[in-house]
């Protein structure tokens, strides 16, 4: 009003001023008005700025003094021809209010189309960042702000149930974000308002009553749309903007479908953004059991390796120090026989709690497999350090330890390589730590070894050996012999054990005892079981097919049992060569089927399943497994050779033999037993009712060739019980 009196008050003293007259026809009198009227606009332009600058409000002074100036001359061009009108026709007044009611009826369907032509791009703007952001907490943010301003609300508001079932409240308005828990009555509310108003919905305090009405009073608000957050169909919380902006009065219908839209999009990016966090969560678990040991909870090889690769980068200028260090259990084997591998298990976890405990932070530790452990300790330089290091953890290893109350005392063996002295690779460094680690297990350094070159004595053969296996493979230099079983009692050929040998072009005939366990360590022991069991599969078809059932035994390394894709490719040879697996054995020795137990009983379990006999190679050392060995799809037991070979001179080891023929064959097992060297070791063995021998008095490993010529002599000569003849025979015609 003060403003209006201004300018009405500079207007009319401008108008006197310069002499203007009420003569309106006159061309003078409009330049006065033009003049009068800019200067009372200017007037009331200043006044308005003044007040809003005062209250510290920020306004765009220049861009709304240039609009207002541009409307003067317009306005006051209006004015005259009004006023002229007016004076000179006073009936033009009607035709005027016609013009006039046209302006504003189309100023008016102009300003609603605007108006949507807004809605419409916040809309689109809202969907574009919905779509756009993956963390739930970010889209809940653009969705609210984007709400209020779409909707020129003063507040917008969410509730939202997290996964422990309480209920949250987000609050965003021009004042910025809050935030808090919701009462427990308050959320009390949702359940039955969304069971009465499943869809957006529209409310006001003029005509809310019992729910809607306790509603406002929740959001404190005069005039309000709610709609329903879902995730997965289900209610999870709601979404409202509160309280219109400016003098537009309560929602609408329109507003109310847009906001229904809204929510909708709101919901299903929700769901994805959980989605998608659910997913990130399972890949990191998944990631985690990849890479780490679920006995101990430390890294596991994989990791292990990929830390000793990232630490021996090398830059140009300067050497990368670094110390590897090898841990292995002295005695575990005996632990995990007699006393079980839960107690095994239980021994091994408690070491891989101390060890962590008791290396500085920056030391790596792994667990390998088995009972070996592996140490990294990035930027070692000086051997004392790593010495007293290795100390203390064979200290903390070598406490006594109560399990099961039981007191059980281990002792480890460590042995280090270091970098950049030893070697430069992770690959090395490992295996020249292994090389230090069996001179500490040899009584070396106090049972903490470091590598020395002149210790490494086999390392070029060794490496020759390494190098050449795959080769050795594609090229045919590896070859099966063939060794007999037959029944104790009748005599009967029962089939035949594969035994692999390598004549290697320089180094001639080598034995598996040399080359297996190179194979297990350089990672060839898949492709060298491949090729045994397709060798033998295809042998065991040729018999059959000659009208001879003999079964094939085959020994499985530790290694493939603890490959997931085994049980597939057996079964893959198996169709592949026609096999019939009933006549398969696969000889496992006891230490594999005792290490990383779930794993390898899986794969036994897997092997059974498609019907081969599983067999424990090398059986003797522990009576209390052969319990366990129950639990598992054992059919056979062969008595270790060493057992068997010694029986005729030592007692003790006849009595062994007899215990785990008794036991065994209680359990149900089919027991057999090799190394049987002479005549009075294959009666023996059938008088203490062992059901299967195998050994040099049966014949040596022989290559397919000699089978034939030697099953007729064996038949001939046992059907006259002349086996002494056929020894003498045998053994002349035998080769290895
Ligand atoms: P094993 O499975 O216990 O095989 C029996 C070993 O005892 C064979 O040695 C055999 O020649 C020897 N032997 C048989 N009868 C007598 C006897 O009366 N007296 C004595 N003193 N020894 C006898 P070989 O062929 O040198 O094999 C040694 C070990 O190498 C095998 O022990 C087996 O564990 C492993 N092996 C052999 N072939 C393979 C294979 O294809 N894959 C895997 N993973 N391991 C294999
Ligand atoms: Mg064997
Ligand atoms: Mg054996």
């Amino acid at each position: 009003l003060a403003a209006f009196l201004a300018e009405t008050v500079v207007l009319l003293g401008i108008h006197r001023l310069l002499g203007g007259s009420i003569a309106i026809a006159r061309p003078s009198t409009w330049l006065i008005m033009l003049i009068g009227i800019a200067a009372a606009d200017l007037t009331g332009f200043v006044i308005v700025f003044a007040v809003v600058r005062w209250h510290g409000a920020p306004i765009a002074f220049r861009s709304i003094l240039s609009i207002g100036m541009l409307t003067v001359p317009v306005n006051t061009s209006f004015a005259l021809v009004i006023g002229i009108l007016l004076t000179s026709q006073p009936w033009a007044t009607v035709l005027l209010a016609g013009v006039g009611a046209f302006l504003v009826l189309a100023y008016r369907s102009y300003a609603s189309l605007r108006q949507r032509f807004d809605s419409l791009s916040l809309l689109y703007e809202f969907t574009r960042l919905v779509s756009g952001a993956q963390r739930p907490d970010a889209i809940l943010e653009a969705m609210l702000t984007q709400a209020k301003n779409l909707l020129r609300a003063e507040r917008a508001e969410l509730w939202l149930h997290d996964d422990n079932d309480t209920l949250w409240r987000v609050r965003v308005s021009d004042d910025g974000h809050s935030g808090g828990l919701l009462s427990a009555g308050d959320s009390l509310l949702i359940r039955p308002w969304f069971e009465s108003n499943p869809e957006a919905c529209a409310i006001d305090t003029a005509s809310a009553t019992g729910l809607a009405a306790q509603m406002l009073a929740v959001l404190e608000s005069g005039n309000c749309i709610v709609a329903p957050i879902t995730e997965s169909g289900a209610v999870v919380g709601l979404v409202a903007v509160l309280d219109r902006l400016g003098d537009q009065g309560s929602f609408g219908e329109s507003e109310r479908t847009m906001f229904a839209t809204l929510a909708h999009h709101a919901s299903v990016a929700l769901e994805n953004g959980r989605l998608i966090d659910r997913l990130h969560q399972a890949a990191s678990e998944r990631e985690h059991e990849a890479t780490h040991d679920s006995l101990t909870g430390l890294p596991n090889r994989v990791l292990f390796a990929q830390r000793l690769r990232s630490a021996l980068v090398t830059t140009p200028d300067q050497p990368v120090y670094a110390a590897v260090g090898l841990m292995d259990l002295d005695g575990f084997k005996e632990i995990n026989d007699t006393l079980g591998h839960q107690v095994g298990d239980v021994v091994l976890a408690e070491v891989g709690r101390r060890l962590r405990l008791v290396v500085d932070a920056d030391v790596h530790v792994a667990r390998l497999g088995g009972d070996e452990f592996s140490l990294l300790f990035v930027g070692a330089r000086d051997r004392a350090t790593v010495e007293a290091s290795g100390r203390r953890i064979r200290e903390e290893v070598a406490r006594p330890m109560a399990i099961d109350g039981m007191r059980i005392n281990i002792t480890a063996s460590l042995g280090f390589a270091l970098a950049p002295d030893d070697a430069t690779d992770g690959p090395t460094l490992l295996q020249r730590a292994d090389i230090a680690m069996y001179r500490a297990k040899a009584g070396l350094g106090n049972g903490v070894a470091f590598y020395e070159s002149t210790s490494d004595e086999n390392t070029p053969r060794r490496l020759q050996l390494v190098s050449g296996l795959r080769n050795a493979i594609a090229e045919g230099q590896l070859s099966l012999l063939y060794q007999p079983k037959a029944d104790l009692t009748t005599g009967d050929v029962q089939g035949f054990e594969a035994l692999v040998r390598w004549r290697h072009p320089e180094l001639g005939l080598l034995m598996p005892d040399e080359f297996i366990p190179l194979a297990e360590r350089a990672g060839s022991i898949t492709e060298l079981t491949q090729f045994v069991l397709k060798t033998a599969f295809a042998q065991a078809g040729v018999w059959r097919a000659a009208g001879r059932r003999w079964s094939v035994a085959v020994n499985i390394s530790t290694r493939n049992l603890l490959d997931d894709d085994f049980v597939e490719s057996v079964t893959d040879l198996l169709i592949a060569t026609s096999c019939d697996p009933r006549l398969v054995t696969f000889e496992i020795t006891e230490t594999s089927v005792m290490t990383d137990t779930k794993r390898t009983i899986d794969v036994m379990e897997g092997l059974a399943d498609i019907g081969i006999r599983l067999s424990v190679d090398d059986f003797g050392t522990g009576y209390s497994s052969l319990m366990y060995l129950q639990q598992l799809p054992v059919e056979e037991v062969k008595i270790d050779k060493l057992f068997v070979t010694q029986m005729e001179a030592d007692p003790n080891a006849e009595a062994i033999v007899r215990s785990v023929i008794d036991l065994a064959r209680n359990l149900g097992l089919r027991v057999v037993g090799e190394g049987i060297e002479d005549r009075y070791l294959w009666d023996r063995l059938g008088q203490l009712g062992c059901d299967i021998g195998q050994g040099y008095f049966l014949a040596r490993p022989m290559p397919v060739s000699d089978i034939v010529p030697w099953v007729q002599v064996w038949e001939s000569r046992h059907a006259i019980h002349d086996l002494g003849l056929v020894t003498a025979h045998v053994g002349t015609m035998a080769t290895n």
